[in-house]
């Protein structure tokens, strides 16, 4: 099989408590509400890609247990190829546990479970057939830069969301693999600037400021002739901004491998992360190829 974009990343399920105020240390609360959403960067941004008419493939870890059975339910639906999905025994799939109180504010404790761990054996095989790869950093640095030497020695092009980004940065050796980097405006900052990226050997670096838009800086063929410029973003009437920048990912992926230019990509993309800030949730917010071309 071949696919236009592979994602190589995480994959949680997310059990949502929503209650009149948060609990403090030692207590117990009544809640109101419950309810469980698929998610996690890996799982959110493959489809993304898959809604915006990409064949996808995803490589991530799940543990052997009913909210892997859900994950792996939830990207075949999507019309995602699994079939390098591997589950883990002795690891819980990754959860978010998140508490919500009636002023929004909220408590979260992320359990990476099967996500922790580097899972590189499949990756030669599948990253081979791509035109695409795909990565965030909610999987082991490690399985990103085996993933993208695999897609390097085959001539793929590779995309890394650096979120959550790192404090000390980077290592060149991952970078050095990136022909784009998609960090928003605290990720750049925590990797210590545009400059540093591309100078590291990063091919473009795309820079996503939410409602004031996109700054792309592009290395031409000599490293010291970078060239930056920016799109708009759309204008719209955002309700949630939750997965605003996996729809935003997942969609120049897409446009990516179906050929498009990096210009007209991130267009589209900043028309699909505008859109996602327009529906509540993660997954559920992601528009598809019709609505993006619509707003566009
Ligand atoms: P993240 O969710 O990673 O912080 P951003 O907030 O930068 O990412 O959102 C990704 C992209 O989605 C932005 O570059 C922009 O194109 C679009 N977007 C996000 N928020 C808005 C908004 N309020 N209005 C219009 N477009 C938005």
């Amino acid at each position: 099989m071949s696919f236009d974009v592979v994602v190589v990343g995480s994959a949680n399920l997310d059990l949502v408590a929503t209650t009149p105020r948060l609990p403090g240390p030692g207590e117990t609360v009544l809640g109101s509400h419950f309810a469980q959403h698929p998610g996690g960067k890996g799982l959110n941004q493959a489809v993304a890609a898959s809604r915006s008419g990409a064949a996808v493939a995803m490589i991530a870890a799940l543990g052997d247990d009913d909210a892997g059975r859900t994950l792996l339910t939830v990207a075949e639906h999507e019309g995602i190829d699994v079939s390098q999905v591997v589950i883990v025994t002795g690891a819980p799939t990754g959860r978010a546990v998140i508490t919500v109180d009636a002023r929004a504010e909220n408590s979260i404790v992320v359990i990476p479970g099967a996500n922790e761990l580097a899972h590189v054996d499949q990756l030669p095989t599948t990253i081979g057939s791509s035109t695409v790869v795909l990565a965030q950093l909610e999987v082991p640095i490690a399985t990103v830069t085996a993933a993208f030497a695999a897609a390097r020695a085959a001539g793929i092009r590779t995309i890394l969301n650096p979120a959550p980004a790192p404090v000390g940065g980077l290592p060149d050796e991952l970078l050095s693999l990136c022909d784009l980097v998609v960090p928003n405006e605290h990720e750049v900052e925590l990797l210590g600037g545009v400059d540093r990226l591309i100078s590291s050997g990063v091919g473009a670096v795309v820079v996503t400021r939410g409602a004031a838009g996109v700054t792309v800086t592009e290395t031409a063929a000599e490293l010291s002739n970078a060239a930056t410029w920016s799109v708009a973003a759309f204008v719209v009437d955002p309700i949630d901004t939750t997965g605003a920048g996996d729809a935003f990912c997942g969609a120049l992926a897409a446009r990516l491998a179906a050929g498009a230019d990096l210009r007209p990509a991130v267009r589209y993309a900043a028309a699909a992360g505008a859109l996602a800030t327009t529906v509540a949730g993660a997954v559920s917010s992601i528009p598809t190829t019709a609505a993006i071309e619509r707003l566009i």
